[in-house]
């Protein structure tokens, strides 16, 4: 029984979605053939073989990809079962089985994917099936070999004018907080679950030591939120650092974990953390409200001056256009990041993303969102949404150019920062803007991905030739 493991997108990242599920199946029996079409093309041998297709659908751009990807797997082998798995697999599950899904594995899926596996090795397909599950489960190390090499994916630039190369594994999965505008919440509904420390550690020891290809020089815990279970975190990441001194790691952490664990913090500086990511989405108190992020604009201030004090560099990520956008909310985020010294810290990106409502999302139980609700979107598979001010609308897109522009020309944050705080001031009726005393430098002087973190793009031209 050949298995076929397919991943369109996974945020920069050697993908732990395929090599952990393989090392499953393959234990299972089952031959198993991991294609990663963010750095190749399509295995058509491997699809015209298989008897199992699995398609991670972590998140948004991964889905419409693979969405876009699935008449060319039916042309191939008709035949194949088709299993949707990851967050946005359940969230899609009708219409997934309407253009010929046969299951779907939301959450927790090694063992969902092993069961089909199972099913079909003995002709008792599973078709239609729903395998989402939260339950604990008993995980292998996962089996990278066939994967491409590490210096394929995204690389972290240290900041000093040098490069690392970027290993990525995950201590948990879920989170324990329900933002409403977040799609794990509704898969896992308040739960996160671990993944074993010593399957953790064995994990990165083999991408700081592969059998080929260069060595992981940095890890990237992907978590969803690393401190949801900070005895769990602190254990991985002390072991780390006793056994590789060298190697320096990141991780995401909310903001009301950064103040909650303060004193922790300290300690991932110690054991080598080079930046933490944190989901701060806005500065203003309704917004946060509305989202239940959890945290205060005042909550967000104190945390960057902690990470500052403690030499650690937060990279903050935002939500700034909601159906509550103003125009002045918007200057008052940028005017924060500018306050904060954060304006380096902040891909330019993410001052110009959009809310994302997908099927499922807590934010439609909201009563505030519904003036704002313009009917499901199939294609974007997303709930369309319009601010009240329909001059907002017009300046989101005027942001999103400016973002645009600043990616293609090569700019630096700081030159791109300095243009929408121009044309942000202008919005506002300020004829003579003036910029905060920023000078471009002409290389990122903190840590950052070369890839900048986001999941709600437009699947962009060149990610859909590869398909
Ligand atoms: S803390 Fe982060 S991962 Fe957890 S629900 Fe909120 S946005 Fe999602």
């Amino acid at each position: 029984m050949q298995v076929l493991l397919l991943s369109t997108y996974d945020l920069g990242h050697q993908p732990f979605s395929l090599a952990s599920p393989a090392a499953k199946l393959k234990s299972a029996g089952a031959a198993v053939t991991c294609n990663d079409l963010a750095v190749d093309s399509l295995n058509e041998d491997a699809v015209k073989g298989a008897d199992l297709i699995g398609l991670y659908l972590q998140m948004h751009t991964a889905t419409r990809l693979s969405v876009a990807l699935l008449p060319r797997l039916k042309a191939l082998n008709p035949k194949a079962h088709i299993a949707f798995y990851g967050l946005y697999a359940p969230l899609n599950a009708d219409y997934l089985k309407s253009i010929g899904g046969d299951s779907f594995i939301g959450g927790e899926f090694e063992d969902g994917l092993v069961e089909i596996y199972l099913d079909l090795a003995e002709s008792n397909p599973s078709a239609g099936s729903d395998l989402t599950s939260t339950a604990n489960l008993d995980f292998d190390r996962p089996l990278r070999d066939d994967l491409p090499s590490l210096d394929c994916y995204a690389h972290l630039n240290v900041g000093d004018g040098s490069t690392k190369i970027v290993g990525y594994t995950e201590a948990s999965r879920g989170c324990k907080h329900k933002c409403r505008h977040c799609p794990i919440v509704p898969v896992y509904q308040g739960r996160f679950r671990i993944i074993p420390a010593d399957v953790v550690l064995a994990d990165i020891r083999q991408q700081i030591n592969p059998k080929s290809g260069p060595a992981a020089e940095h890890i990237s815990f992907g978590d969803p939120d690393f401190l949801n279970g900070p005895r769990h975190a602190m254990d991985i990441v002390t072991a780390l650092h006793e056994e590789f001194p060298e190697i320096t790691y990141d991780a995401t952490i909310k903001v009301e974990h950064l103040l909650k664990h303060a004193d922790l913090l300290p300690m991932l500086k110690e054991t080598g953390c080079l930046f933490i990511t944190t989901a701060v989405e806005s500065v203003e108190e309704d917004v946060l409200r509305l989202l239940d992020k959890g945290h205060t604009h005042d909550d967000f201030k104190r945390a960057a001056k902690l990470a500052q004090e403690i030499g650690l560099t937060l990279a903050p990520t935002f939500v700034p256009f909601t159906p509550w956008t103003t125009k002045q909310g918007f200057r008052h985020l940028l005017d924060t990041i500018a306050e904060l010294g954060l304006v380096e810290n902040v891909a330019p990106i993410q001052l110009a993303i959009r809310l994302l409502i997908p099927n499922g999302s807590y934010l439609l139980d909201l009563p505030e969102i519904e003036p704002h609700l313009l009917g499901y979107d199939q294609e974007a598979l997303s709930h369309r949404w319009q601010n009240t001010d329909e001059s907002v609308e017009e300046f989101c897109s005027q942001i999103q150019e400016i973002v645009e522009i600043g990616a293609r020309d090569n700019q630096s944050r700081i030159e791109t920062f300095k243009a929408l705080y121009k044309a942000t001031q202008q919005a506002c009726g300020i004829d003579t803007p003036t910029l905060p005393d920023l000078q471009p430098l002409p290389l990122l002087t903190i840590p950052a991905m070369s890839e900048p973190w986001f999941c709600c793009a437009e699947p962009s031209q060149e990610q859909l030739s590869r398909l």
